[in-house]
């Protein structure tokens, strides 16, 4: 079996309710204060970019399926209720959506942290618990994509920039 690890990692953030349209939103909230003439189109391509890297939709993939095993309850204790309850001394999830942040140098760190701190939009509705399941990883590896996809976004502004690059 072949799997299509792009299509199927966009799928999976799909299923948690969370779009390219969401990431780029926020890709765009978070960058126009530096850049005032970029477009909701390039935001969703640099969203995009991030996600066709096998190492992100790895960190994403995981992520997400240990929240949906946390939900299923298949989870052993005591990692079950850490998981169910997003204890905050926990930090694997922050850990491994850093992994994401971490393919676009410091300025993606910097993005992150920001984000994590401010949880703007669909960051916020994941952390709050708005929607049904568990999400604990699922906030910071989203919070991680737009993160990446800002400093690309960063990156591509420099004059010595090829898409090949990054
Ligand atoms: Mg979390």
């Amino acid at each position: 079996m072949k799997v299509d690890l792009f299509n199927y990692t966009i799928e999976r953030l799909k299923e948690i309710g969370v779009s390219i349209d969401d990431m780029a939103e926020l890709v765009m909230e978070v960058q126009k204060k530096y850049y005032d003439d970029i477009t909701i189109e390039e935001c969703r391509h640099h969203v995009l970019s991030v996600l066709k890297k096998r190492e992100v939709q790895h960190t994403v993939i995981t992520g997400l399926e240990l929240d949906r095993l946390a939900k299923e309850g298949v989870v052993e204790e005591p990692l079950l209720s850490i998981l169910r309850r997003d204890e905050p001394l926990y930090g694997v999830d922050e850990i491994l959506a850093l992994g994401i942040t971490n393919v676009y140098g410091t300025i993606g760190l910097t993005n992150f942290g920001y984000l994590d701190k401010v949880k703007p939009g669909v960051i916020a509705e994941l952390n709050n618990k708005k929607r049904e399941g568990v999400h604990t990883f699922a906030d910071d590896l989203v919070a991680a994509i737009v993160a990446a996809a800002c400093s690309r976004l960063a990156h591509s502004k420099r004059s010595d920039f090829t898409e090949e690059d990054e």
